[in-house]
Parts: structure tokens; sequence; C-alpha cells
């Protein structure tokens, strides 16, 4: 079948990658002159089945009522006359009853856990390298009544499969000894040991060479101005090419991935997506004195901050080792300005917490829009539409879920069924993957002419 594939994040790529394993032709079509140059470009880096508490629980309409307002809140809504940020306020708040949170931490875990597999197997057939690190990731507490609020998220997560422990302060300091600073000031954390970190904008591009090395077409520099539908069926998609020329291009299938501006695409076709972008903010800062800095993946859950190190070892020798620290959230339309307070809040915490670590003065700040669900489950699986399936609304944990949500993709639209229990989106095929056979031959895409 021909595919075409919508944005080039880690979705897309991921999308792309799982689809011309199942013998798809596959064309991907980006604004961007590279693949993972916006919401993949900089994040946190876990790899993380043990962040599965979604910002919407019991506990998050009082935070973020406490939070309006405050520059350097960790989540932080900017009330804007905007009907769209308004309904998805409102199913925010509905996801927060326990019931609901309790069904969402299911989900995440259940993607997780199947992802985090996917991406270990994708290493053992490719020897993919992002600067991985496999040592596992360490929650820690510096308020008691935070640490006392994760135990319950934890265990749940434990029933379904996750391993993160509960650990004691020492145990802390002795997984991961960066930590001994802050040792008198810590109330508890959770770690754990299967989880992991890299560099996701690494990794995307590794995976495009891999796809285009299979046959996968990237068409680069070209907008999407809109997708054309006749009846059930979608039947084009408009772009722009790099020098403004107008296209259409059409396949058999189509995968919307375009991260946070999916809504807007899905819009005009009658789709209401629940997808509204969550700013984030991330700062990569050179290692100074590697004794200082941690090595062990960590997140920081009071200051909802996620903390990775990546080492890429040089041809002479000469390792470029970096942190990166990311977190915050700013519901504030599709506006990506640094906030000069935001940015200062991340690094005096990690000055706090690793003094003299890392050299502040070269600190490369960044943003990007999180494709954010009310519920943090992402949106995977066939459309109203026939032919055009979701891969999208990934929010704080497209990295994690990307491998993950690409093959179960995949799978969708090659009528396999997938291969675990997610609340997928559409009708799920029942075939199982034997019995679905090979898919169809590939044939030659058809780009109409420019008009
Ligand atoms: C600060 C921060 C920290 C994070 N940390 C983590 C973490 O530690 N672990 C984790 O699992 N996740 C993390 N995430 C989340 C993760 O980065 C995102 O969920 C993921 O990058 C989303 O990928 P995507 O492919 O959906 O979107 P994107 O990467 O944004 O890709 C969408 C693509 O669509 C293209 N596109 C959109 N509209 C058009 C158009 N009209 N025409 C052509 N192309 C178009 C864009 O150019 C873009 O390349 C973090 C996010 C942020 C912001």
């Amino acid at each position: 079948m021909r595919v075409i594939v919508l944005g080039s994040g880690l979705l897309g790529v991921s999308s792309a990658w799982y689809l011309s394993q199942l013998g798809h032709e596959v064309t991907v079509i980006d604004r961007q002159t590279s693949p993972a140059a916006e919401t993949s470009h900089a994040n946190g880096g876990q790899i993380s089945v043990s962040h599965a508490e979604p910002w919407a629980n019991p506990s998050a309409p009082f935070k973020v009522l406490k939070w309006l307002g405050k520059e350097d809140a960790p989540l932080l809504f900017r009330l804007r006359a905007d009907t769209r940020q308004w309904a998805w306020g409102l199913q925010f708040l509905r996801e927060c009853t326990p019931a609901r949170t309790r069904h969402n931490i299911r989900q995440i875990v259940q993607l997780g856990s199947y992802s985090r597999d996917m991406l270990q197997q994708l290493r053992r057939d490719t020897g993919i390298n992002y600067d991985q690190r496999t040592q596992g990731i360490l929650h820690f507490y510096t308020s008691q009544q935070e640490f006392e609020g994760a135990l319950e998220p934890s265990r749940q997560m434990r029933e379904l499969g996750c391993e993160r422990r509960v650990i004691s302060a020492d145990e802390a300091v002795a997984i991961e000894p960066a930590l001994a600073t802050l040792r008198s000031q810590l109330a508890g954390a959770t770690y754990t040991a299967e989880d992991e970190s890299g560099d996701a904008r690494k990794f995307t591009l590794a995976l495009a060479q891999l796809c285009e090395a299979r046959g996968v077409r990237f068409l680069m520099g070209h907008h999407i101005t809109r997708l054309l539908k006749d009846g059930n069926q979608i039947t084009a998609v408009e772009a722009t090419d790099p020098q403004g020329r107008y296209l259409q291009l059409t396949a058999d299938s189509y995968v919307l991935a375009a991260g946070s501006f999916s809504a807007a695409l899905a819009e005009p076709i009658g789709l209401k997506l629940p997808i509204y972008p969550a700013k984030g903010y991330s700062v990569t800062l050179p290692v100074i004195d590697p004794t200082r800095a941690y090595q062990v993946s960590l997140t920081d859950d009071e200051f909802k901050l996620v903390f990775s190190r990546y080492t890429t070892p040089g041809s002479d020798g000469e390792a470029e080792d970096r942190l990166r620290i990311a977190g915050t959230a700013e519901f504030n339309g599709y506006d990506r300005q640094l906030n000069a307070a935001r940015c200062q809040a991340i690094v005096r915490r990690v000055q706090q917490l690793f003094p003299g670590a890392t050299d502040v003065k070269r600190a490369q700040f960044w943003s990007g829009l999180r494709p954010a669900t009310p519920s943090n489950v992402p949106l995977i699986g066939q459309s109203r539409i026939s032919n055009l399936f979701l891969n999208t609304g990934h929010g704080t944990l497209g990295w994690t879920h990307a491998c993950g949500s690409g093959k179960a993709l995949a799978d969708i639209v090659s009528g396999r069924r997938p291969e675990l229990d997610f609340a997928f989106q559409g009708a799920v095929p029942q075939r199982s993957p034997v019995a679905a056979g090979r898919v169809q031959a590939p044939v030659v895409n058809t780009v109409k002419t420019p008009v």
C-alpha cells in the first residue's frame, strides 16, 4: 500500500519505519529541512514508563489554581480568549477523577512498556545509537507531601508490571552518588531500573536514515496546507514545495503525525482532535566537572523537571558530555517564546542540585510544544475518515511511546491486530499478524504536477 505520513518528528519517523518494515511504500512530508526539528528536537530524553501519572489527576485542579499567574510555576495556564483552550481545560478537569486517572495510568503504562520493548528490539536489530543510557530512572522528592502522593501511583504502576520501586534516601544516594549534596533534604525516592534515556533528536535522525535506506521517501521543506476529502476518504494532501509551488500528493492511506499542529490540519475535514499545545522548556549544559554530574536519569517531581545526560564519544578520545534538563508546562496557545523567569528557574534548580557540574554561561535554552491531550493518552489508530490514521497527541511522553505507537499504528494500517491492549482510536483489526499475511506489494507513488 502507498502511505503518506504527515510529519517527521518522533511519531512520524517511527510510523514510517514500522510501515516500511511491513512492506508499504512510504512517503514522509514535513515543512522543516530535517526530521525532529520541532517538538522532538531537544526534549528531556527519558524513556520513562515510570512517568505514567497523567497531569490530570485528583490533586491537579488545586495545584493549577494555586499556580495561576505565577511566572515560574511548573504547570501554568495562561487563560486566553481561545475556545479551544477552554474546551480542552474542561476535558482536562473531567480526567481528574480517581477512576479516570487509574484508567489513564493503565493505558500509559501498557503503551510505555510495549514501546520500551520495541525500542530495545530496534536497537538489537539495527545497532542504532543515540547516546542512550540504560541505568534506569530515579524519581526523587524533596517534599514529604509530594513523596507520599507518589506512593499510590507507583503501587498502581507495579501492579501493571512497571517495576517502580519505592526506595529510601540512602538507597537513592547509593544509586546516584551525585545526589549526596541533597541527602539531608530528600524525603524519599523511587527507582525503575528498566527505564532508559537518550537523545531523541539523534534517534529520529538515525532512524530516518535507516528508513531512507529501506526506500522511504522524505519530502522535506514541504508545507502541508490542507487535506482533501471526498465522502469518507482522504483523496490528497495539498502542500507547497521548497520553491513555493503547489502540489497534490496522493496515497492509499494517510497517517497524521503532525504533533501540536495535527488538530489544525484535522479540523477543516471535520475531525475535532482534543490536542492543545503545552509549551515546555529545556536547557542543555556542557559538563565541566564529570564527578559532580549525575549518571542516572532523574526526575524531580516537585519541580516537574527531568534530567538526562548525553555523552558522545569523540574521534580524538574527547567525549562531548552534556546535561539536558527539561520540563514545566505552559498552556498559552502556539507561543514558543522563551520566558526568562522560567529559563532561570530551571538553571537555579540545576545549580542547587549539582553545584559546579556544568558551565551555566554556555546554557542552550529551547522551547517546544507538546501535543497534549486532556488525559495524556495519545490518539493512535483509525479516524472516522476510513483511510486517515492518527499517531499524535503524545504530550509529555512522545519519546517513551514512539516505537510502540509506530509499531501498533503500522499494524492497524496493515489490517493486523496490534500486540498490546490499549484504547486505540476507531476499529481495531481482529486478525492476528500471522492470519493477516503479507501486505500488498508497493506501487509507485503518484505526485500530481504542480498547477
Ligand atoms: C520540554 C519537553 C520535554 C520533553 N521530555 C520528554 C521526555 O523526557 N520523554 C518523553 O517521552 N517525551 C518527552 N517530551 C515529549 C516529546 O518530545 C513529544 O511528545 C514528541 O516530540 C512529539 O513528537 P511528534 O512527532 O508528535 O511531534 P513533532 O516532533 O512536533 O513532529 C511533528 C512534525 O510535523 C511537522 N508539521 C506540522 N505541521 C505541518 C505542516 N502544516 N506541514 C508540514 N509539516 C508539518 C512539523 O514540522 C514536525 O516536524 C518532551 C517534550 C517537551 C516539549
